[in-house]
């Protein structure tokens, strides 16, 4: 059975756009859905392309492929205006984002974080993967398991215990 939340590596970090591309839909019951791809670096505009957004809304970030300091610098005063305004859901926060995460407070402002993409990693076939986890699966048991695609072992997640530490105090 293939889980669609496990998708290639190599899939989760695409070459992408040079500069940050905005995908706005409405999901289940009309809500605002703003997907956001490319690089955070000091070619996008975070204040602009946020700045514009009118209402509560869910941000997808899994389309970001690189960051810089520049690029976190302009996004954190953005993020935090939209989440004071607005009330504000991030999903699929991607690895190059989860450092800065942990190392930053209030990188995104008062927003919940409801999932993070994370490494993981197949012990028994060295299949890796990136998984998306969500907040409710990080139970005192650690990062859920998944089933292997490859073979009948399972994936593990494959990074340091604080890597999920941005996600226990969203909020702030
Ligand atoms: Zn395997």
């Amino acid at each position: 059975m293939v889980d669609d939340r496990v998708v290639p590596s190599t899939a989760a970090r695409p070459p992408g756009p040079r500069w940050l591309e905005v995908h706005v839909s409405r999901g289940a019951e009309g809500t605002l859905r703003v997907r956001l791809s490319g690089a955070l670096d000091e070619g996008s505009d975070p204040a602009a392309l946020l700045g514009a957004i009118g209402g509560d809304v869910v941000l997808d970030l899994r389309g970001i492929s690189r960051v810089n300091s520049i690029g976190i610098h302009r996004w954190i005063p953005a993020i935090a205006r939209l989440s004071r305004a607005h009330r504000v859901a991030v999903e699929a926060v991607p690895y190059c984002l989860v450092l800065p995460a942990n190392a930053v407070t209030g990188l995104f402002g008062r927003a919940t974080i409801r999932s993070c993409l994370a490494p993981y990693a197949c012990a028994r076939c060295g299949t890796d993967r990136i998984v998306e986890v969500t907040a409710p699966e990080l139970g005192p048991a650690g990062p859920p398991v998944r089933p292997c695609p490859e073979c009948s072992g399972r994936l593990q997640f494959d990074e340091l215990d604080q890597y999920f530490d941005f996600m226990a105090a969203p909020g702030a």
